[in-house]
């Protein structure tokens, strides 16, 4: 078997140098599955999708707004502003005016309070809740007992694609990602054809942070380092 890109294990990240901007980036010591040496034909590839203009504007101009997240201080850097500030400068700066918010029923009270943020930013704001249609979960063929309030109740489903069609249909400019369940998500990023951001995944324990587990995987979440049971 060739060797598989694992970045996540790399020991040096050697293509994130510590250089002069007139020095060039070495690799000789690179782990042996470093795709910056295994890898040159699509790096070379994919690079060359920049020269589109419109894709290196955006580019550009994302890359301007990650720079104007930090700011110099005598104590070195810092971060400045949180990602919902970051989300409105980006949609400013590519002149976005319509913006499109797919969110789940579970942060509605977020997503009204995103959407009073982004309006008194001057856009105009297109929201689908993952429920729309109220189409009953048994559509998808989940069984009665599958049902998350009880097999006597009805249960909207999440239609991830829905969410998808109708902000297509309303041709907003961005689309802002709030919330939806894993998967669910994999769905409306699939069928979404407006260029789009996630502002928040969900995480229904950790207060939409799955981080926070990954963070205690050496103490109370030790259990994710174990081998999964067979
Ligand atoms: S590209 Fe190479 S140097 Fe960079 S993190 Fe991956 S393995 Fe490490």
């Amino acid at each position: 078997m060739p060797d598989k890109p694992q970045c996540a294990k790399c020991p040096r990240m050697l293509c994130y140098p510590n250089i002069a901007v007139d020095e060039k980036p070495s690799f000789e010591e690179a782990p042996r599955f470093c795709p910056s040496k295994l890898k040159q034909d699509i790096i070379e590839k994919s690079v060359r999708e920049y020269d589109r203009e419109e894709i290196r504007e955006f580019a550009r101009l994302a890359s301007v707004q990650e720079f104007e997240c930090y700011e110099r201080t005598p104590d070195g850097f810092r971060t400045k502003i949180p990602r919902i500030e970051e989300t409105v400068q980006f949609a400013q700066k590519n002149a976005f005016k319509r913006l499109g918010l797919a969110f789940c029923v579970g942060v509605a009270g977020e997503a009204r309070t995103i959407t009073a943020i982004l309006e008194a930013k001057g856009f105009e704001v297109v929201s689908v809740c993952c429920k729309a249609g109220a189409i009953p979960k048994e559509r998808i063929g989940i069984k009665p007992e599958e049902k998350i309030p009880g097999p006597e109740r009805y249960e909207s489903m999440c239609s991830p694609i829905t969410q998808a069609e109708i902000l297509n249909s309303e041709e907003v400019d961005f689309v802002i990602l709030m919330g939806l369940c894993v998967g669910h998500d994999t769905l409306f990023i699939r069928y979404c054809k407006a260029p789009m951001t996630v502002l928040a995944v969900k995480d229904r324990v950790t207060g939409h942070n799955p981080l926070a587990a990954v963070y205690l995987a050496s103490s109370y979440y030790v259990r994710l380092l174990l081998p999964a049971a067979e």
